[in-house]
């Protein structure tokens, strides 16, 4: 087997089986670590191309780890964790994870985040970004900054294009409020979350079919926002 290589922080022993288990199935290599000091270890000599991370390690919180990693790899990093409140999911969010899923969770939901994450890697390494977008209803060009819903052009402010094709270069991934602001308005503007609320209002009017049950852009609650992968 020659699938993509996955570190598992883990710590439960329980937990470990049944991650293994599942992806084991599923073609993917795995390297096993039960403290944040393996997970370091095993991160720098063998480059997974994905790391699994509980936040609750015997010898350092996994937030802490995941900061700690940053500033060394672009590796993606899915927390795995039983801290379920949208805080948490926000901080590791913000400490640099690319998606958060909540124990306990399943396995298709697992393998689903999995693909999402390994397919941004690709996309990146690629150093292509795919001009035009295809997501539901919705087509973006990106090279001419044209926006269709259903073939028919709808005209958006520079914000909320800004704010779309950003959603939409890492759909299927969540974004905090704080990513969001950094990116579209500017490292100045991290706290004004209202300004996101107000102007994706203004955009799901013009890009969903009913603005009131968003199916393109998901709310995270207290999270984010997520656009949907298809
Ligand atoms: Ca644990």
């Amino acid at each position: 087997m020659n699938g993509p290589l996955i570190l598992i922080v883990e710590d439960e022993p329980q937990m470990l089986r049944f991650i293994r288990a599942s992806l084991g199935s599923h073609g993917y290599r795995l390297l096993e670590a039960g403290t944040a000091q393996e997970a370091t270890q095993l991160a720098t000599t063998h480059a997974p191309e994905l790391i699994l991370m509980d936040l609750g390690l015997p010898d350092m919180d996994g937030l802490e780890l995941t900061k700690q990693m940053r500033e060394w790899t672009r590796t993606p990093i899915i927390v795995i964790s039983a801290r379920g409140r949208e805080d948490d999911k926000v901080l590791a969010l913000d400490a640099g994870a690319d998606d958060y899923l909540t124990k306990p969770f399943g396995i298709n939901e697992l393998l689903a985040r999995i693909r999402v994450a390994l397919r941004h890697v690709r996309e990146a390494a690629s150093n292509v970004s795919e001009p035009v977008l295809t997501i539901r209803d919705l087509t973006l060009d990106l090279g001419k900054r044209q926006v269709l819903v259903s073939g028919k052009e709808v005209h958006l402010t520079p914000t909320e294009y800004k704010l779309l094709a950003l959603l939409a270069q890492h759909r299927g991934k969540v974004l905090t409020h704080r990513q969001i602001l950094k990116d579209v308005w500017g490292p100045a503007y991290a706290n004004q979350s209202h300004y996101v609320r107000v102007h994706m209002a203004e955009l799901r009017k013009k890009v969903e079919a009913d603005p009131a049950r968003p199916k393109l852009i998901v709310t995270e609650p207290g999270v984010g926002y997520r656009m949907r992968e298809d």
